[in-house]
């Protein structure tokens, strides 16, 4: 798919050093489109909207926030973790708002699995399907958020 002028200035935004030190991408050469492009697919392979996966990021850390830091047991075989760091960040899509640098880990028990995301990940998730680029320290697996937080697609 080819590349709109907006976006490429979004992706310029995600470089290292612009809004954070590693920036965005990682060591992914792809556009930003195409990024999402496949990330969509990824998402659609699980029955899931990122909108869908963002409401179970949201629930899971707000299930956690009552460990105070600490982790808590959640509903069925979950352990939840919500830290909050000093700091903020703005989103690199340009859209007004600014973040908490706050990291939730999901342990799900069941699988033996865990993953660990922060409140900007839960926005760039569910307003714009992004989940960083390959080879990004924080890029999270569409597939992983799916299969981990085992989150449902809430259509009937
Ligand atoms: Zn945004």
């Amino acid at each position: 798919m080819k590349q709109t002028i907006q976006m490429q200035r979004i992706q310029e935004r995600m470089a290292p050093g612009v809004i954070v030190r590693d920036g965005f991408l990682g060591v992914d050469g792809r556009n930003l489109v195409d990024i999402l492009t496949t990330d969509e697919a990824a998402a659609h392979r699980f029955g899931l909207s990122h909108r869908e996966i963002a409401d179970r990021m949201i629930e899971l850390r707000d299930a956690g926030i009552a460990g105070l830091g600490e982790y808590i047991d959640v509903q069925p075989h979950f352990e939840v973790r919500v830290d909050s760091v000093r700091g903020k960040l703005p989103c690199p899509f340009g859209d007004p708002g600014i973040f908490q640098k706050t990291n939730t880990t999901v342990k799900n028990l069941a699988l033996g699995r865990e993953i660990t995301y922060t409140d900007l990940h839960i926005h760039m998730v569910g307003s714009h399907g992004f989940y960083e680029g390959k080879g990004s320290a924080f890029r999270v697996e569409p597939k992983d958020l799916a299969e981990i937080l085992e989150a449902a697609p809430s259509g009937a």
